[in-house]
């Protein structure tokens, strides 16, 4: 990452304050390719819809065909894409989760958060976009959700983006 990674960590923006999320952009460097951004999470369990801040990712590294790998380094919290139109989705999604995963089940772990690393592994860690034209190539009713397993916390999101694959 070199010396640059720390030096722009300083241009703290913020860039989208959706039900009291507080989202910022916490990095951007050699040509707006690689991104790393800050998202506090406001409940234990939570779907946050960050396609914009993708999006804004996408258009500031100029990248008009491409591709865009959203990471999450948590062990607790995930990403997935799926329905953007109707908010009962995400919810059905969680809801679906709690039952089959509840909070207290017997669990090794000490921490007694097993139920949060298990939905973690199953939404997954990363996920991929097409980028076509200077836009993300997702589906009419598709939206990129960060997954809250074990908040509310201070999370991370890196973005890469990767020209011409
Ligand atoms: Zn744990």
């Amino acid at each position: 990452m070199g010396l640059c990674y720390f030096e722009q960590r300083m241009s703290i923006m913020k860039v989208s304050g959706k039900n009291g999320t507080s989202v910022r952009k916490i990095i951007n460097e050699f040509e707006g390719e690689n991104m790393e951004y800050e998202i506090k999470t406001t409940k234990a369990q939570e779907f946050i819809d960050i396609t914009d801040i993708v999006k804004e990712a996408v258009n500031k590294s100029g990248v008009m065909d491409g591709s865009v790998i959203v990471f999450v380094p948590h062990t607790t919290a995930g990403v997935t894409i799926n329905e953007n139109a109707d908010p009962n989705v995400v919810y059905d999604i969680l809801s679906a989760l709690n039952k089959a995963f509840p909070e207290n089940n017997g669990y090794r772990h000490i921490e007694g958060n097993s139920h949060a690393h298990i939905k973690a592994s199953l939404m997954g860690s990363s996920c991929t976009v097409l980028i076509e034209n200077g836009r993300l190539k997702l589906g009419t009713w598709q939206g990129i959700y960060f997954c809250e397993f074990d908040g509310p916390r201070i999370r991370n999101i890196y973005i890469k983006i990767i020209k011409g694959l």
